[in-house]
Parts: structure tokens; sequence; C-alpha cells
């Protein structure tokens, strides 16, 4: 079976659900090698990523490689695709994925295809444009198809494969030590899942109203157990922080379960959430245009919906 390179994106050595998703979606395609770039490989990585499939882990993790910022996993990347010859190479469609997925199609001469949020035979990739107005199907025709795919794009699901490693030794240039890490900031972790990967996220918008009232989409997400998102009004106001804020030029989601509450369905903001599973839509105005997008729609005032929605689910 022919062999997919999936770039594996992980956090303090925990793999992260996008690549559980890319080797899910690899399966479709041929055989799934997982690619660990730098230090934190554990026997629990190997162990996640033959759960989902990997039949091979390409292991580089040499502390270097997470010293000089993306360059060298595309170094690494492209001495696979030189020494391996693999049917294509997927990548999380992060920041740091797309960067490396466009160095790799340089120095591989390949093409590439970013944002995508379906693959299909043949490395057909689905993308999403005009702010969702459009889908999108390309196929690269030159070198090997490099693949940077959205997070949420497939659920993952469980498949057991071999993960027998194989250590790489990645040769770096100057060219690939030229931008340094002089420091890592640790973010504090909050209990809520992180906004693209979560299963459900409760996002408000100008509806919401202050800062303060953001607590009680807090508290609604809380008893679900979701990710908290925003609107760019909400984030534009100072009401959430923009790191929050779903849309063109925001976060893209794509969970099982969407609340929108006090947002009106701009088409900047559709175009981060749109392809969410279930959209149920809070708002006062019946002819808000975010109810054409919804399954289920609630017209009401938030502040007393959302706070009733919390008591309810709280006490199941
Ligand atoms: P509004 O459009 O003002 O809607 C507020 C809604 O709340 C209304 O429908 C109202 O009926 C309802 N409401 C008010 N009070 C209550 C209440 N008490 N209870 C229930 N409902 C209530 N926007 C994004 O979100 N994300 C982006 O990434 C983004 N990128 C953009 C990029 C560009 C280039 C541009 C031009 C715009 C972008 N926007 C983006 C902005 C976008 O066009 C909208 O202005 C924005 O999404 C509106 O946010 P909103 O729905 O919260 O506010």
């Amino acid at each position: 079976m022919a062999e997919i390179l999936v770039l594996v994106e992980h956090v303090e050595g925990e793999v992260k659900k996008v690549t559980l998703e890319l080797l899910t979606l690899a399966r479709t395609l041929g055989s799934p090698s997982a690619v660990w770039a730098g230090p934190g490989y554990s026997a629990e990585a190997k162990a996640r990523l033959a759960e989902y499939g990997a039949e091979k882990v390409y292991l580089a993790d040499a502390a270097e490689i997470a010293d000089h910022v993306v360059a060298p996993k595309a170094q690494l990347l492209a001495q696979l695709v030189s020494s391996a010859a693999p049917a294509g190479v997927l990548v999380a469609a992060t920041a740091e994925g797309k960067e490396v997925a466009g160095r790799l199609a340089i120095k591989t001469d390949s093409g590439v295809i970013t944002d995508a949020v379906g693959l299909a035979e043949g490395f057909v990739a689905e993308q999403s444009i005009f702010g969702g107005g459009v889908n999108v199907h390309s196929r690269v025709t030159k070198g090997t198809p490099i693949i940077a795919v959205r997070p949420n794009a497939t659920a993952p699901e469980p498949s057991a494969g071999a993960a027998a490693e194989e250590q790489v030794t990645v040769t770096l240039s100057d060219a690939d030590k030229a931008a340094k890490v002089v420091d890592r900031v640790k973010q504090e972790k909050g209990a809520r899942p992180e906004l693209t990967e979560a299963a459900i996220v409760v996002s408000g918008g100008r509806g919401v109203g202050s800062a303060e009232n953001f607590a009680i989409i807090e508290k609604l997400a809380d008893v679900l157990g979701a990710a908290v998102g925003a609107s760019r009004a909400a984030t534009d106001a100072g009401w959430y922080p923009h790191q929050f804020q779903v849309g063109q030029t925001g976060k893209t989601v794509a969970p099982q379960l969407y609340i929108a509450a006090g947002i009106s369905g701009a088409i900047q903001h559709r175009a981060g959430m749109q392809t969410a599973k279930t959209i149920i839509a809070i708002n006062k105005d019946p002819e808000a245009p975010i109810f054409e997008l919804a399954d289920f729609g609630v017209v009401g005032d938030l502040h007393q919906i959302v706070p009733q929605l919390t008591e309810e689910v709280d006490k199941r």
C-alpha cells in the first residue's frame, strides 16, 4: 500500500487530536507513517499513534529540531520524501503546519494545497472558499502531493497500526538554522478544550452586551465541557480576547455542536463555523441570518435563555 507521511503535531509530548484525524484520513488513501519531529517522544505517544493506525513512526527527536522554529521540520520531511518516496504528505493546517507545507513544497518542487476540509482518493482535496460560499476540489499535479488539512476535517477513528520505529537523522543547512527559538513562554492551560479542537463550542456576539456578561457564555460552555468562542464584534469591543474569535479573520472551528448566542450570522463569521455538524442559534431577532444556517433556533433574549439552558444541562 502507498505510504503516506503524516507530520505529528505534539505539545509537551502529547499528540494533538488533529494528528489522529490526519492518520484517519491517511488510512483512506494508503498506509500512514507518522513523522515525529523534536523532543518529547514517549511510549504513550507511540501507543497513541499506533492506536490510530500509524504503521511506521519516523523518529527525529534531536533537540535542535525544535530549536530552529519550523525549517528543520520541512527539511526532515524533504529527506523522507526523497528516501521513502511516499504517495503524499499530510500536515495540519495550523500556522506552523502551513509554513512547513510551503517550505516542503519548495524543497521538493511539489504542489501544495492548504486549508483542505476534506480529502478523497487520488489526493483530491476539498477547500471551502469565498467565506464558505464555494467548495473547490483540487489535486496536486507536480511532485509529491503536500496537503495541509484543517483541524476537525474528519472524526478520528482508531484502527491498530504497527508503529514500527525508524530513527532519522536530519541534516540541517545554515539556512535551516537561520531562525532560532530564544524563549518559550508557557500559556496558562485553561480547563476548557482548545477552541479549534473542541467537540462543542459556545460563542457569544454583540448581543452578549459586555465583557462581564460573557460569564454566562462561559458557564454554559463549562457545563457542556465546551470551548468558548466569540464574534469579531465581541472581540473588537474588548469583551473577549481576540484569540477566541471565530470567523474569516479568526479561528475556523468544525465542532459537533456550535451554539451561537447573540450573533447575527455575518458571512465572515459563518466562514469560521458553518461546517459544524449541528448549529444552535439563540437570537432575539427572528430575521437574523444565522437562523438560515442553524439546525435549531431559539428566538429570545440570550440573557434569559442561556442561564436557563445552563441550569437544565447542569441537572443532567
Ligand atoms: P451583530 O451583527 O451586531 O449581531 C448581533 C446579534 O445579536 C443581532 O442579530 C441581534 O439580534 C442579537 N442580539 C442582540 N441582543 C440580543 C439578546 N439580548 N439576546 C439575543 N440576541 C441578541 N466577524 C466575525 O465574527 N469573525 C471574523 O473573523 C470576521 N472577520 C471579518 C473580516 C472582514 C474583512 C470584515 C469586513 C468583517 C469581519 N467580521 C468578522 C465582522 C462581521 O462582518 C460582523 O460584523 C460580525 O460578525 C458581527 O458580529 P455579531 O454577530 O456579534 O454582531
